[in-house]
């Protein structure tokens, strides 16, 4: 992390203010109604849009009232249903580890661990993050593509390693702001702080933004 570390705590504690004012709302943009829900939509997410994932989920559970159907589904049905999201071999492929894993593992429920959940092909630590902190509340701090952007260019990190990212906001949030900050992370990275063209000139944080100032 550059700079020494109480500016990049003030400037975090910057950052959260600026961001809970303007995204007084910011939630997880994943629809789910119970934690294996998420978990399958977490892992439908892998380079496709929010939208894309709620709609095919939806579909796959009208389909699929319990996971344990889905386990032992023919790979090649539930390949059909999924492939809106892209990706549909290695996807099916998680989807069916997944249900087995919490059918034959798990006694029926998802694990509050980022390690067990890691075991699934195809959860990495962003997924596994995800589904502790918005399923049990533990403080874990979710890196994707918007928080990363968006982190490095605000000056809180200087990585765009995923892992280094998450490790540098964690030390300068306080705990419990790790969940709440990716989600108000990916609204800004939405709204305002876009890969290609950022609108500085009416972003929130453009008095403090390293980039802008
Ligand atoms: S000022 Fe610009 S670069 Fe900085 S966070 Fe806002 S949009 Fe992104």
């Amino acid at each position: 992390m550059g700079g020494n570390n109480t500016k990049i705590r003030f400037l975090a504690k910057q950052t959260y203010e600026a961001l809970s004012t303007e995204f007084p709302d910011s939630t997880c943009s994943l629809d789910y109604d119970c934690p294996q829900n998420l978990a399958i939509r977490g892992i439908l997410s892998a380079q496709c849009t929010d939208k894309r994932v709620n709609i095919t989920a939806t579909d796959l559970f009208g389909r699929y009232s319990d996971m344990k159907l889905i386990a032992y589904e023919d790979p090649a049905v539930i390949a059909d249903i999924i492939k809106p999201c892209g990706l549909t071999v290695s996807k099916t492929r998680s989807v069916i580890a997944f249900a087995r894993k919490m059918t034959e593992e798990w006694g029926g429920t998802v694990p509050n661990d980022v390690d067990m959940l890691m075991e699934v092909p195809g959860i990495g630590r962003k997924i596994a993050n995800l589904i502790v902190g918005e399923i049990y509340g533990t403080p874990a701090v979710v890196v994707d593509t918007h928080c990363k952007r968006v982190m490095r260019r605000i000056g809180i990190t200087d990585s765009d390693d995923p892992a280094r990212v998450e490790k540098d906001i964690m030390k300068v949030f306080p705990e419990e702001q790790w969940i709440k900050i990716g989600h108000l992370s990916v609204d800004l990275g939405r709204k305002y702080c876009t890969a290609k063209s950022p609108k500085c000139d009416e972003c929130p944080l453009a008095s403090f933004c390293k980039r802008r100032i």
